[in-house]
């Protein structure tokens, strides 16, 4: 049975009056962003869509023929016109004749690029000669969960029968390329009435003369799947039945903190990993299901799935009647140690003279009965996308082992897509990662002036960030404006209070459970007060310890704590004061509160560093713009303690400082970047003051 719960048929999207006037890429474009708009169609930046187009040749003026189609990478539901390759028809049939069988029909894709019309550097993918050959004007080639649990059950072939009668063929698995592309024009040739055929282990091919038959062709087969599926799997028990219950939400995400962190650093070894936790009900009846460990051992079917999830998940032995997380954790070393032996196992046994190396031996999907699903990878998107991957092949085992046996694709097979020569060139050409790509840090005051700064320096060479602040409103602005500009799977906000230890606990924990865990702590939330001695409150004097002081305590201890369960290092950059090396008149709260900040980060540079864990401080001075401190009565305060206008104090702190320069939020962003990169990896305990020079603070 396939999910109900994401809603039963696909409804069909096509609008007339939209489609109207557009050109034929237009109405390609159109139709790919339509098809791809749920996921139930195709899985992210699976699958692909292509029409044939007659166009003047820009160099002789004649109508040719060209062949759109989805380029290399790229997701339906987002992509526009220059998503596609375009490729001369009659240049693209002409390779037939140099086509020398399929032990060589890898060489043909270095011939796509010489198909190419009109300039465009759009790189064809391996899939073009799929679309070429199928002589229809429309074609689509998509991934929907119910057609590949069609295509990736025992019998297969009888079912498509069954299902569709003759309107729909069938072939059996062949990895994509020239050869395939060579089956489906004979298919065509020799089934003019077929509207598309299932390709097994693996998709749906569908076409049609007109952009509008082609995509309604494609949704009512989908949807005449899920009917059968709906029809032949009622009464049946799903996985074998449920054999343990889910602990309730909060119990489930606390067991994820403790564990995320812990198979982050057992997994991140020689590159840092993002992790993504998902425990949505598809999940949860798969992992407390009867069949929960023969299913996931067969591992997954259609190549886009495993390339994304890796052969196989690890199953993570638990029993939620009896909880005992402590005991996954002392066994956790060596479960993820057994995975890599096998991994290693499946590389040596399948491997041909010139493969590549072996890549990351460690799993992508972790599920955990009970609990829910962890999925890690070099990104927060790839983590993300690759458990959304692990869904659709949940799907596809649901509806193929309901009505039918489930196969996974042959470990040979899977092999020979995963470490294929064409699959290794598009990972070879990959930029090189950032910076600071796989790291996580926490900012405390992210919505403040130095704190945004921070995190948008940070967010630049590629770190993922979560911004924590007391102050709800600015922390949405800070969010909205920084998932703008960097993309929502990088950043996250989590409200806290750093005075109370409720609070950061909680924040770290939901740290750990949207990306895994922590690398790197910005210690930055504050204020600034401003009184003669006589006049400090206790109230005033408090305020300042709890949110300088022991805020800085707090989150400093709670990131040792992740620190050392991930046991990958670790980085803590505090964000002091001039005034907590030099003292300031009217300010003795603040200056002796910013002195205990440092002194607290040389003993926990003491402390840290048998662990790889640094501690350092930058101490800014005068940073009027962007900073909440200095639109409030501090500003006031400074001002009337130099007997002097607020408007004039921007000019006075440059004045006075030796370089003559004012100090931006940019500026003290920059010096913690060079904290918590490796650019100091072999600096802790230190101080960089960035107040353009100010002979008062000089370290001594
Ligand atoms: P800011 O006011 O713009 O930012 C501080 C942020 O901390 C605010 O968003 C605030 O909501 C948050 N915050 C306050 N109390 C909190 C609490 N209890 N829990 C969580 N968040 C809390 O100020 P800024 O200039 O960006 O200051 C950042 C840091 O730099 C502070 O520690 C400050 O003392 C230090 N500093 C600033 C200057 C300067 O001139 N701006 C100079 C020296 C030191």
């Amino acid at each position: 049975m396939l999910d109900k719960r994401s809603g039963s048929r696909l409804a069909n999207l096509w609008d007339d009056a939209k489609a109207e006037g557009m050109s034929g890429p237009e109405l390609l474009v159109y139709r790919s962003n339509t098809l791809g708009s749920d996921k139930r169609v195709t899985n992210y930046g699976g699958g692909n869509t292509s029409s044939k187009v007659w166009q003047k040749d820009p160099l002789t003026g004649e109508d040719v023929e060209v062949l759109w189609v989805k380029g290399s990478g790229g997701d339906s539901a987002s992509i526009k016109l220059d998503g596609f390759a375009t490729l001369y028809m009659d240049k693209l049939r002409a390779l037939k004749g140099l086509y020398r069988g399929v032990d060589h029909e890898d060489e043909m894709v270095g011939y796509l690029p010489h198909c190419t019309f009109n300039l465009n550097p759009r790189a064809a993918s391996i899939d073009t000669p799929l679309h070429a050959f199928v002589p229809k004007a429309c074609v689509d080639h998509m991934h929907p969960d119910a057609i590949i649990a069609i295509a990736a059950a025992k019998d297969s072939k009888a079912i498509t029968k069954e299902v569709f009668g003759e309107a729909i063929g069938w072939l059996p698995w062949k990895r994509p390329g020239f050869e395939l592309g060579l089956w489906l024009e004979k298919f065509c040739r020799e089934n003019p009435d077929a509207k598309g055929v299932v390709l097994e282990s693996h998709g749906l091919f569908t076409w049609g003369d007109t952009p509008k038959e082609c995509y309604e062709t494609t949704i009512s087969v989908i949807n005449q799947a899920i009917d059968w599926f709906e029809r032949k799997s009622q009464g049946k028990a799903i996985f074998g039945g449920e054999v343990v219950k889910s602990l309730d939400a909060p119990a489930r995400r606390a067991i994820a903190a403790k564990l995320m962190p812990r198979i982050r650093g057992l997994i991140s070894e020689k590159s840092h990993k993002l992790g993504h936790f998902d425990d949505q009900p598809a999940v949860l009846e798969f992992v407390n299901s009867k069949d929960l460990r023969p299913l996931a051992a067969l591992g997954t079917s259609c190549p886009d799935h495993f390339l994304r999830t890796k052969i196989r998940p690890l199953v993570i032995e638990f029993d939620p009647a009896k909880p005992d997380v402590d005991a996954v954790i002392a066994r956790l070393a060596d479960d993820i140690a057994a995975y890599r032996v096998g991994y290693q196992a499946y590389y040596d046994s399948c491997k041909h003279p010139d493969s590549p190396a072996i890549r990351d031996p460690n799993a992508v999907v972790y599920l955990m009965p009970g609990v829910g699903m962890f999925t890690f990878a070099g990104d927060k998107a790839t983590a993300r996308i690759s458990g959304e991957f692990y869904v659709n092949a949940i799907n596809v085992m649901r509806g193929a082992s309901t009505v039918s046996s489930y196969v996974g694709l042959p470990a040979q097979e899977a092999f020979d897509i995963e470490y294929w020569q064409l699959e290794e060139a598009k990972l070879q050409r990959l930029p090189k990662p950032k910076a600071l790509a796989g790291q996580i840090a926490l900012v405390t005051g992210g919505a403040g002036g130095i704190g945004r700064a921070t995190a948008s320096r940070l967010l630049r060479e590629g770190a993922c960030v979560v911004l924590a602040d007391i102050d709800e409103a600015a922390l949405a602005g800070a969010h909205e404006e920084l998932s703008r500009a960097y993309g929502k799977d990088f950043v996250r906000p989590v409200r806290i209070d750093v005075t109370s230890e409720d609070q950061v606990a909680t924040g770290f924990a939901e740290t750990a459970v949207q990306f895994g865990g922590i690398d790197i702590l910005v210690s930055n939330a504050g204020l600034a007060s401003s009184a003669p001695i006589e006049e400090t409150t206790l109230a005033l004097w408090n305020k300042n310890m709890d949110i300088l002081s022991t805020g800085y305590f707090l989150v400093s201890r709670e990131a040792f704590r992740l620190f050392r369960a991930q046991k990958i290092g670790g980085n803590v950059v505090f964000v002091a004061s001039k005034n907590g090396l030099a003292a300031s008149p009217n300010a003795a709260a603040y200056c002796t509160a910013k002195a205990a900040e440092i002194h607290l980060a040389r003993c926990l540079a003491l402390e840290g560093a048998e662990a790889q864990i640094r501690v350092n401080v930058v101490n800014p001075d005068a940073v009027l713009r962007g900073s909440k401190i200095w639109s409030g009565e501090w500003k006031e305060q400074r001002a009337a303690a130099y007997k002097m206008s607020t408007d004039d104090l921007e000019e006075h702190y440059r004045s006075r400082s030796m370089l003559k320069r004012s100090v931006f939020p940019e500026d003290i962003a920059e010096a913690i970047y060079f904290f918590a990169s490796d650019m100091s990896a072999k600096s802790t305990g230190n101080i960089v003051n960035v107040d353009a020079g100010n002979a008062q603070s000089f370290t001594r």
